[in-house]
């Protein structure tokens, strides 16, 4: 679930980091957090419309990535995409499609998020390992490629 005070809190963020939050911060931050996965810079290009050139797109990225507002997946086909961090987005997985390399966030319900961790725990105890979070990555086919 995206955070409810969404622009309240990224304005906060990046001043911490001595950074305005500019129009074109707000175009990025607000497209991501209407969309259902991860994007790449292209596709947020796409979505975002010619108002807001790519260079101005790939600055705010940078900028917004180095303030930890948004993160990078690194998904299919070694393309980057980028979504809002944890903190801003609420905790979740992803779905990979193997055959267009598209990425869907998913929620899973408490009760079985509640087994996932029991389990990264019982495998980081395995490891000597000190789990501190986790990600799913489901791969497979969407429903455009099955
Ligand atoms: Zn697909
Ligand atoms: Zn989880």
């Amino acid at each position: 679930m995206v955070s409810l005070n969404l622009d309240r809190e990224v304005e906060q963020r990046l001043g911490d980091h001595d950074v305005r939050y500019t129009r074109g911060r707000r175009v990025v931050v607000s497209a991501l957090a209407a969309s259902d996965g991860p994007r790449s810079a292209a596709e947020l290009h796409r979505e975002i419309g010619p108002d807001l050139p790519l260079s101005s797109l790939y600055r705010s990225l940078s900028v917004l990535e180095d303030a930890g507002v948004i993160i990078p997946h690194h998904g299919a086909r070694t393309l980057t995409r980028y979504e809002l961090a944890e903190w801003l987005a609420g905790h979740h997985h992803h779905l990979v499609c193997v055959e267009c390399g598209s990425v869907e966030d998913i929620e899973i319900p408490k009760k079985h998020e509640s087994r996932v961790k029991a389990l990264v725990q019982e495998l980081s105890d395995g490891a000597s390992f000190t789990p501190l979070n986790h990600a799913l990555e489901i791969e497979g086919r969407c429903s455009k490629c099955t």
